[in-house]
């Protein structure tokens, strides 16, 4: 059986036909950029390069998977990189994160890295993959342009991590990951999610793996984008939770650096004394904690998101979205897609109202979408 992915209701400006989603247009002498009403300018850009994966985490994917999206409906590389461009040139993002769904399962993937790279000389681009087939992959994506990467990575126990992504692919991931180091796409960063009685107990025991190696790990507090619907705020793990877990072991102290708009708050790491549970030895490097629902970072989000199949997202909680490929695919100059995308980003969120309400209160609705069909 295979589940079906919805697609979100209540859309800005769209009216009750059915025809195209369209954004209400943003106030004459609004300047140029994907600017909000709130006064925030998104210049980080998170693109899904497919939906398609080939793990079934838990708090992502149902163990069926989803339908996938027909292969004429994802944005092709020529889109891609033309949407890229548009982004760059027109509207001032900084920033490319590709993901998906699995972005290594794409083909085309060093393709696409090289024709952007070809056009941006000096954009950072990264990617957020699960790590299967990195090892091989890792030289050709550095050699393409590639400037750095994220892996996911839940746990050190094959066990543990069969159970989260419900696949036997722990080796194949720590192969990708030492290949990306091994490549030069550092520094590397590994995000972990922690699931109640699955892998909590073990977070201390990953950030000193993590520690040892140079990697930067980054724990992400479990968002309710679970295509199961499984998420209860009672059973996530959250920010709070997790610096008590870590500090069975580790005192964290504030960074000094600018968290200039980054989703996790970084501290600074050194080992616990257990005799006087006080702070010994240098630090040992830094761990980062992204607190989506806890303590949310909106006011200060500068994303702007764009699913496999073209659609802009402004928010990931979003259950408004906006095509841009149909438009483009009309034959849209850039100007009109330009001002397609401005639209949208005007129309974001303040923010996403889970922090205070909790999933099920009358102004907080889960979106249809799962993460994996949003591009995390
Ligand atoms: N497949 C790639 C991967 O897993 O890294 C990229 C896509 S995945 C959707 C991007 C990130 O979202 C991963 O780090 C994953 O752990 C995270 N993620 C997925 N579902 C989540 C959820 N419900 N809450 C928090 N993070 C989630
Ligand atoms: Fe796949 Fe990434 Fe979702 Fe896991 S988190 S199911 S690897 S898309």
């Amino acid at each position: 059986m295979s589940v079906q992915l919805g697609m979100p209701q209540l859309p800005v400006g769209a009216g009750t036909g059915s025809g195209p989603l369209v954004p209400p247009p943003r106030p004459a002498g609004t300047p140029v950029g994907l600017w909000d009403r709130y006064g925030r300018r998104a210049t980080d850009m998170r693109l899904s390069l497919t939906d398609k994966c080939n793990l079934r985490c838990t708090y992502c994917m149902p163990a069926e998977g989803l339908e996938w999206l027909a292969k004429q409906a994802v944005m092709t590389g020529d889109e891609i990189i033309r949407i890229v461009r548009i982004g760059v040139a027109e509207l001032g993002v900084r920033e490319l994160r590709l993901t998906g769904g699995e972005p290594l399962v794409r083909a085309d993937l060093v393709d696409i890295i090289a024709g952007i790279r070809g056009e941006h000389p000096d954009l950072p681009i990264s990617i957020t993959t699960n790590g299967i087939g990195l090892d091989k992959k890792a030289a050709p994506l550095k050699a393409a342009g590639l400037t750095r990467i994220n892996v996911s990575l839940d746990s050190l126990h094959e066990e543990t991590f069969a159970k989260l992504t419900r696949r036997p692919f722990l080796d194949r991931v720590l192969a990708g990951v030492d290949a990306a180091w091994a490549a030069g796409l550092g520094p590397v960063k590994l995000n972990a999610v922690l699931m109640r009685g699955i892998n909590d107990e073990e977070s201390p025991d990953l950030l000193a793996w993590a520690l040892d190696r140079g990697y930067e790990l980054r724990f992400i507090e479990q968002m309710p984008l679970d295509a199961d619907h499984g998420w209860t705020r009672r059973n996530m793990i959250t920010a709070a939770e997790i610096r008590g877990l870590l500090s069975r072991d580790f005192v964290l102290g504030p960074d000094p650096r600018a968290r200039d708009g980054a989703p996790a708050e970084r501290f600074q790491v050194r080992r616990r004394d257990p005799k006087t549970s006080e702070a010994a030895g240098p630090v040992l490097g830094t761990v980062g904690i992204i607190a989506s629902v806890t303590e949310p970072f909106c006011s200060d989000c500068r994303r702007t998101r764009i699913t496999a199949e073209g659609k802009i997202m402004s928010c990931l909680f979003s259950r408004e979205e906006f095509d841009l490929l149909g438009l483009l695919r009309q034959g849209a100059s850039d100007e009109e897609l330009a001002e397609r995308w401005q639209d949208a980003m005007w129309a974001k969120p303040k923010a996403h109202g889970m922090d205070h309400t909790g999933l099920g209160a009358p102004d907080f609705v889960q979106p249809d979408r799962s993460m994996s069909a949003i591009g995390g």
